[in-house]
């Protein structure tokens, strides 16, 4: 397991990125490589740990603590150490469909749970696994490898992000007739549509999707089920369905104000924006822009970062994000032991490149905003603001309570919401007649994937609600082998 003493002779290294001043000029993605020499003392940290959390994937306190999917992250560690990198490919394929995507966008909860972290920095496995598989894409190792013999069943996939993708790649390879349904003009769902193009270019995307098409399986653009494919005529055609459909229905903002101009979801000005960058390079001019604009993002999490960095390419004059929540501490706090994942502050992309151009971090946090004011034509001009602190009240129950006197005004002629997802939409889902859990989630056991509707399963965020992609893979695979199960009797699928 990597060398011995490695974790003591070298420090952990990231790969360099690119200026956040120079980056925010384009869409390209902005994490250079490492040379060979340098990850396979990187691998060498990997410390023969004995018992590893950082592949067990395990919930603690609600987050992931390890790698959700597995990942035999000690082996490949150790065999990128030693140089046999074609072998470290085998073994990152055997738990992973797609390591070119976590690898560039997990947030790397093994990194969390790895020993090494417990009194020094944790090895870089998120960079390790992008160059294994970086690596065997320039090499020529990764080839179409449709299954040797179909079984006659066919399988219809309702949605082509992570979750779907994952369990079509599974199905077939299992043998079965694989057809994706994809409601977007392109596939791969959230990473195509979703995580901007300096996270995840949609070249790595659309080469795994040619990949699988040439092992066979059918994609079907522009097609929602529920909508213009009858939801009814899945059971008729196919043999068992998975729905992969995601939770897309973003959480809105009804206060005074909302209907002006200028207020936009965030997926609308993230989805806009990387189809006229794919279809146009932004020349078709159909997107929301924040040039010359002041713009207010509220939402601190992911899909804010990701409203940041995508305004500040757009070229706003300045750019604010608000968080309900209070600033995180530097370090874990005592109730947030390791292996769990650490809730510490840290500046993601978006945040580092605002902070360059404008001096400081966009975040605010404990404001809530009570109302948006428009300008004669209607369209958003300032937001009206208070902080909140977070209390118990009689009941035990924490819930903001607002400051007196810390009412604010904020200039924007653009606010984009990014206040998380309330759970799937419904075309298919009543379509089906599949019911929904309290959470509005398509209701189905972790581990079973089974909705009520017989030979109708559900995997991703449909089922478990706006996750992450790492676990959309777990839950796409997973909801193969019990599909497979289902046509088959059995299944041979990991
Ligand atoms: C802006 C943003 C940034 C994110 N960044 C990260 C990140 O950096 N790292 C990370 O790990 N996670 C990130 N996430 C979360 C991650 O993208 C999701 O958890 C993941 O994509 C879920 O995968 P999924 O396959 O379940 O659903 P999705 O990726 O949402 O895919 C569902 C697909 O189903 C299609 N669909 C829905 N209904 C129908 C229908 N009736 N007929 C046909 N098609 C249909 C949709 O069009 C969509 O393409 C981010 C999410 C967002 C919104
Ligand atoms: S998929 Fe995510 S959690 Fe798993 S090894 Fe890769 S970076 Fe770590």
């Amino acid at each position: 397991m990597g060398k011995p003493t490695g974790f003591i002779e070298y420090k952990r290294e990231v790969p360099a990125e690119d200026d956040p001043l120079v980056r925010i000029g384009h869409y390209n993605e902005f994490h250079r490589h490492m040379p060979e020499e340098k990850l396979q003392t990187q691998g060498a940290r990997c410390m023969d740990c004995g018992i590893p959390f950082c592949h067990t994937g395990k919930l603690i306190s609600g987050m992931a603590a390890g790698c959700p999917i597995n990942n035999l992250i000690p082996e490949w560690n150790d065999l990128v150490y030693r140089g046999h990198w074609r072998e470290a490919l085998d073994r990152l394929h055997k738990t992973n469909n797609f390591p070119e995507f976590t690898g560039r966008v997990c947030p790397a909860p093994c990194e969390g749970s790895c020993t090494v972290g417990l009194n020094d920095k944790a090895v870089t496995i998120k960079t390790i696994e992008r160059a294994i598989v970086d690596k065997g894409f320039d090499e020529g190792w990764i080839v179409p490898q449709p299954p040797s013999s179909r079984t006659g069943k066919k399988v219809a996939v309702v949605g082509s992000g992570p979750s779907g993708l994952a369990c079509a790649a599974q199905l077939n390879k299992a043998g079965h007739l694989v057809t994706v349904f994809e409601r977007a003009d392109r596939v791969g769902g959230l990473l195509m549509y979703g995580i901007p193009n300096m996270k995840l270019d949609k070249k790595v995307v659309q080469r795994r999707v040619d990949l699988m098409a040439a092992e066979g399986v059918t994609f079907r653009t522009n097609t929602e089920v529920g909508v213009n494919y009858p939801a009814e005529n899945l059971l008729k055609e196919f043999d068992a369905v998975v729905l992969c459909g995601g939770a897309t229905n973003g959480r809105d903002l009804k206060i005074k104000g909302r209907e002006l101009k200028g207020i936009h979801l965030a997926m609308e000005f993230l989805r806009k924006n990387t189809k006229s960058l794919l279809d146009s390079n932004h020349e078709d001019g159909e997107y929301i822009s924040a040039a010359g604009k002041d713009v207010v993002v509220i939402g601190g999490g992911d899909t804010g970062t990701d409203c940041v960095g995508t305004s500040m390419r757009h070229g706003c004059s300045n750019v604010t994000q608000f968080e309900i929540m209070p600033k995180p501490p530097e370090s874990r706090a005592a109730n947030n032991p390791w292996p769990e994942w650490p809730k510490v502050y840290k500046m993601d992309y978006g945040q580092e490149e605002a902070a360059a151009k404008f001096g400081g971090d966009p975040r605010q946090y404990l404001i809530n905003t009570k109302k948006f004011v428009g300008d004669e034509n209607g369209h958003v001009k300032e937001l009206h603001t208070v902080l909140i602190e977070w209390k118990k009240d009689e009941n035990g129950r924490f819930g903001p309570v607002e400051v007196p006197g810390s009412e604010r005004v904020i200039p924007a002629q653009l606010v984009l919401l990014a206040m998380g997802f309330l759970g799937p939409e419904n075309a298919v889902l009543a379509g089906l007649g599949v019911e929904r859990d309290e959470r509005s989630n398509a209701k189905a056991e972790y581990g079973k994937f089974a909705t009520n509707v017989p030979g109708v399963f559900t995997a991703g965020d449909m089922r478990r609600g706006q996750s992450l992609v790492v676990w959309a893979i777990n839950e796409g695979r997973e909801a193969a082998r019990e599909c497979d199960k289902f046509l088959m009797g059995a299944s041979n699928l990991p």
